[in-house]
């Protein structure tokens, strides 16, 4: 290795998962929560999975330990206990914030309910929002970090704090006072950074990476100007501060970058590998420019070739100023692969989790600072090279299929326009007005899933799990039938999750057994690995869907899940635009629909959950991918005649600024989540809020179901309030166009309450039918 401090590249990252290899955490704070284990228990779990980190951190040979990565729930609530910021409804000390206390703010209590949780960037993380007043104060809270950080120093690691910045941490933040400005606060936080500066130079600390990833976004211009002084401010505090931006570019802010005083500045290069060299060429000498090169984001192993071969150059102009890195933090990649037993070695070749990605980032440190590296590189090489020519991958099929569809200007329209499929689709099914359905799923009851556990380990028979499905669906089918829903379904009994089910039975997926990450608190998902083209061996939900056909005379919903959400809840391709891998699933659901279609089932949904969360963080792309994925939705529902009927359903209903492309996926009913908006969200529906992109009132043109009833909670709802919804929903839909239907899927409800409050819903339709 060189001996040359002027040109020896350093190797970090900006985070490691916290949740442990095992959930250890998870478990943990589980078993707290129930009260199994004491606090001091508890936090022995943290520290140990601490421990551990930043020892793979330190014999991966990186430059730093990481520290302020870790969090009992979330890292900005973290942050928020350490600034003081916390709800004052709660009526807590700030300064005195007990453990219990800080899973209050996180879970709500008796009284309080929790802090809002929502989705942090463009990630399927998320973060508690902090709630901020004008009267905030920032006099500090929790001591955690400073325990944490003399842990790490106590056991002889070179230290990097990370913290969330103060933008992004007011950024993040909700203040409800109208007409108050969040960035008024700027001074009082950036006071209180400085004293957590302070406290931890006292410590003995020399790095702190602070993250400002709304740098990526499209920000207004006061936020940009707010960085000057922030870090005017912070970067003269003596310690260096390496400013961490990432999801995406950030090259219109690099000449801002370049002039702050800090000692360095992180950009995203597997995100935007466009902006490396045009930050290189413009970096000043006397500052760090640390590179993302290894992708935070997914699970694929680095091409080390390629990457020295981008580092090399940089790393000669820049000398001891370059760092390598992941892109982002490493919380969004489950934690080791090394545990994956089921998985063959040439898939988990081509594969890196988290302990992982320090290796390969180990390795190109080295290789940079002149080590021999050789063998790394070679197997490295090797596994490349067969991922790219793979037959596991590479399907001609898929390729020629998906070619031939730049032939067929068809493939993703309907034979008729809306208002002729709506004619024919009335003569077909006749329903009466304000027809009742549900989103698709029933309660997944402990005995569902017992069978499915007892299935998966074999214990019971294929013949016996298929019995035991039939009987549950005879039986939600049965409870629809009496309730005298219009349109009912199956109830999903058979599926564990609505990704991994299609996943399962899809040529190109692999799965997991601890490829956990987390999604929020405690809870992890699990997501497959999209791995290869993707196509459909054989139906997959015929056989329930014609099943429960055969058990009613109302025509049965079929029931699927869209391309676009089964490609935002995967780790996907890497080597193909998402927009190719999202039309080959387009493709594969299309089958399934025209095979639903031919067994005789005439109404199919197909469910798209993850549609908005797939928006491009900077606004100027939104436009590509609203093109792209509602192309694939459409490929995936346009192969039926004009007299089945297409639905989808959308868990949310902020549609203001992309109604158009929400039309134009034209399903010919969209069932949406407004019960909690009291149907206000409804109205952009009306054009009655006007689209913020598209500048004029937009009004929707097919069929709606407007939630009436909120299903997370098991709160049975009141005939006379849903009355009340339907009226306020008839107000901007005409009649001949809504659909009456729950907010969402039942599957985490319970069955007294499932049945009471569509019994309700029921009686209500009646009388809002009555009243027409
Ligand atoms: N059909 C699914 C269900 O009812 C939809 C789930 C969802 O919207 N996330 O469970
Ligand atoms: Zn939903």
């Amino acid at each position: 290795m060189s001996k040359n401090n002027a040109v020896a590249v350093k190797a970090h990252v900006l985070g490691f998962p916290r949740i442990g290899a095992q959930r250890e955490l998870k478990f943990a704070v589980e078993k707290f929560w129930r009260g199994e284990i004491t606090e001091a228990e508890l936090t022995q779990v943290g520290q140990t999975l601490r421990r551990q980190h930043w020892a793979w951190q330190a014999e991966a040979g990186l430059d730093f330990v990481t520290v302020g990565d870790f969090a009992w729930y979330d890292q900005i609530l973290n942050t928020a206990a350490l600034l003081g910021a916390i709800p004052a409804r709660f009526g807590f000390d700030a300064q005195q914030l007990s453990l219990p206390q800080y899973f209050e703010l996180a879970r709500g209590n008796p009284t309080q309910f929790a802090m809002e949780m929502t989705k942090y960037f463009d990630t399927n993380y998320h973060y508690l929002v902090p709630e901020l007043s004008s009267q905030t104060r920032f006099d500090g809270g929790v001591e955690w970090l400073f325990d944490e950080v003399a842990d790490a120093i106590l056991h002889g690691h070179a230290v990097k704090v990370a913290l969330p910045g103060p933008l992004t941490f007011l950024w993040l933040s909700k203040c409800k006072q109208d007409g108050y400005n969040k960035l008024d606060l700027l001074p009082s936080i950036v006071a209180a950074y400085t004293r957590i500066f302070n406290k931890l130079t006292a410590l003995g600390v020399e790095q702190i990476q602070i993250d400002e990833p709304i740098l990526a976004l499209q920000l207004p211009a006061e936020w940009v100007a707010a960085f000057e002084p922030t870090y005017g401010t912070l970067g003269r505090q003596g310690l260096q501060v390496l400013l961490t931006t990432y999801f995406d570019s950030v090259l219109e802010h690099a000449g801002l970058l370049a002039s702050l005083p800090v000692a360095g500045v992180h950009i995203d290069a597997v995100r935007a590998p466009e902006q490396l060299s045009q930050f290189a060429a413009l970096w000043p000498a006397n500052k760090a420019l640390s590179v993302g090169v290894i992708d935070g984001r997914n699970i694929w192993a680095t091409d080390l070739v390629k990457t020295l071969a981008v580092l090399k150059p940089i790393h000669a102009q820049l000398g001891s100023a370059l760092w390598i890195a992941p892109s982002c933090s490493l919380l969004h990649v489950p934690v080791d692969l090394a545990q994956e037993t089921q998985l063959d070695t040439e898939l988990k070749s081509w594969l890196a989790f988290a302990k992982q990605k320090l290796q390969e980032l180990g390795a190109l440190k080295r290789g940079l600072n002149g080590g021999d590296i050789t063998s790394a590189l070679t197997s490295n090489a090797d596994a490349q090279h067969a991922r790219r020519i793979s037959k596991r991958i590479h399907n001609p099929s898929v390729a020629a299929r998906l070619g031939a569809l730049t032939h067929q200007g068809k493939v993703d329209q309907r034979a008729a326009p809306f208002v002729a499929r709506q004619a024919a689709q009335r003569q077909r099914f006749n329903l009466p007005l304000l027809p009742t359905t549900t989103i698709g799923s029933f309660p997944q009851t402990k005995e569902i899933r017992a069978a499915r556990a007892a299935f998966k380990k074999g214990e019971i028979s294929a013949a016996q799990y298929q019995a035991a499905m039939q009987a549950e669906i005879a039986l939600v089918v049965k409870k629809q039938d009496e309730l005298g829903i219009d349109v009912p379904v199956h109830g999903e009994a058979e599926r564990n999750d609505m990704v991994e089910y299609f996943g399962e039975q899809l040529a190109g997926f692999a799965f997991t057994q601890l490829g956990w990450v987390q999604s929020y608190g405690s809870r992890c998902v699990k997501p497959p690995i999209l791995f290869g083209d993707v196509s459909r061996p054989s139906p997959m939900t015929v056989a329930w869907s014609s099943y429960a056909q055969s058990l009613t005379t109302k025509p049965m919903k079929g029931m699927l899940t869209g391309p676009v959400t089964i490609l935002q809840w995967s780790f996907v391709r890497d080597d193909q635009p998402r927009s190719v891998t999202c039309d080959q699933i387009a493709l594969a659901i299309r089958d399934e629909v025209c095979d639903l279609e031919n067994a005789g089932i005439g109404i199919i949904q197909i469910d798209e959950p993850a549609f908005r969360e797939g928006l491009p963080l900077k606004q100027s792309d939104w436009a590509d991918y609203l093109n792209w994925a509602g192309r694939a939705f459409r490929i995936s529902a346009s192969g039926v005649a004009n007299d089945t009927q297409i639905h989808t359903h959308m868990c949310y209903s902020e549609f203001n600024d992309i109604l158009p492309a929400i039309a134009a996926m034209d399903a010919d009913v969209i069932t949406i989540e407004t019960s909690r908006s009291d149907m206000e969200l409804l109205e952009a529906f009306a054009g009655k809020t006007v689209s913020e992109t598209a500048g004029e009132a937009f009004i929707y043109p097919n069929e709606i179901g407007p939630g009436v009833y909120d299903i997370h909670s098991p709160r049975v709802p009141q005939v006379n309030e849903m009355v009340r919804l339907i009226a306020k929903a008839l107000e901007v839909v005409p009649a001949e166009r809504l659909w009456i239907n729950p907010d969402c899927g039942l599957k985490t409800r319970a069955w007294p309450e499932t049945e009471a409050a569509l019994a309700n819903m029921l009686a209500a339709a009646q009388l809002a039918r009555a009243a027409l």
